[in-house]
């Protein structure tokens, strides 16, 4: 103790820490020079110029959601199955199995990186981030122009002899640092991430059905039960049959239907009805319905990709019926639509 005493007040370590203060009171005195100049400098650099960054920072999430839920893009986010819709048109345009493995099996991430690009695709035409990033800064600096003329003001509002000019000429210089500044990468760097936001607002809870992954379709955050009117064949999300380790084609409606069981991580590979799914699972909805098929669009990806579903789950790919086989790309197409009501 007595020895961090003596190292906290030693001089010399005092001296260090303050060397570089010293040294600019130094030159000031050296040169004659007025130092309320250089005080102001510092105190708009390292004070107001952060203060300013951060106010704008945390402004331009919420306005970018705001932008973006307004623009004339905006369909593409005004309810939850037209933005899916959108996300698996363009999986089925590009035909990139990494994609569609990305989207069941990372389907959060996925959802998120591809709004992100779009924001940033969105921010960059029509100078949109420029327009964001100007009205942010313009409510700041009058904020702060406001504060200055307050505070230059006596008891009675009259104006102190002190000079407020120097202070209003930093101000407007900080703005044209931070016009420069606030640049389109500071969009990855935002502590409101719109991404995140957009998400949220649009696509509820993310929950995605224990077996298939085909994600929640019930609005809002607050529901006491996920659901999704279609599911899709379980083998996308991973699950084979034990005996012939083929990928299974069934929908999880039909085996909640049946008499069949499922094992898995959560069941601690014990066997259990697939009926009784709410044991494990008692947050979820799913409709036992013998009579719910797939929809065109799934048919479609998972005997196109059967083989590359199967070598990423290390089993052998699913026994999938031939008239899945004699689905085309359009007809995945009309699927989609159909399934997600769009004409
Ligand atoms: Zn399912
Ligand atoms: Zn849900």
């Amino acid at each position: 103790m007595h020895r961090k005493y003596l190292s906290e007040n030693d001089p010399k370590t005092q001296l260090k820490k303050y060397k570089t203060q010293y040294l600019s009171d130094f030159l000031d005195l050296y040169k004659q020079r007025d130092d309320c100049q250089r005080k102001a400098t510092d105190f708009a650099r390292f004070c107001i110029k952060p203060a300013m960054e951060d106010y704008i920072n945390r402004s331009l999430g919420i306005d970018i959601v705001e932008e973006i839920l307004t623009s004339s893009h905006s369909a593409q986010y005004s309810s939850r199955s037209f933005f899916q819709y959108n996300i698996q048109q363009e999986l089925l345009h590009n035909e990139d199995f990494d994609k569609f493995d990305k989207y069941i099996g990372n389907y959060e991430k996925y959802v998120k990186d591809w709004i992100y690009q779009h924001i940033l695709q969105e921010m960059s035409e029509n100078e949109s981030w420029c327009k964001l990033k100007n009205k942010n800064l313009q409510i700041i600096v009058n904020k702060i122009t406001e504060a200055i003329e307050q505070a230059s003001k006596g008891e009675n509002g009259v104006l102190l002899p002190d000079d407020t000019e120097s202070i209003t000429e930093l101000i407007s210089n900080m703005r044209k640092y931070l016009i420069k500044d606030v640049s389109l990468s500071t969009l990855a760097k935002l502590p409101i991430k719109p991404q995140d936001e957009l998400f949220n607002r649009v696509f509820g809870c993310g929950q995605l059905c224990p077996f298939c992954k085909v994600p929640c379709e019930a609005g809002g955050k607050e529901h006491k039960k996920h659901h999704a009117a279609l599911h899709r064949p379980q083998g996308l999300g991973g699950y084979s049959d034990l005996d012939s380790s083929k990928l299974v084609d069934a929908l999880c409606t039909t085996d909640v239907h049946s008499e069949k069981t499922f094992r898995n991580t959560v069941t601690k590979s014990q066997w259990h009805p697939y009926k009784e799914y709410t044991t494990y699972y008692p947050d979820w909805h799913i409709p036992p319905d013998p009579t719910i098929e797939a929809s065109d669009y799934w048919k479609y990806v998972l005997v196109k990709y059967n083989d590359r579903f199967a070598e990423k789950y290390k089993v052998k790919p699913a026994d999938v019926p031939n008239a899945w086989r004699r689905i085309t790309k359009e007809q995945a197409l009309k699927g989609l639509r159909e399934a997600f009501n769009i004409k």
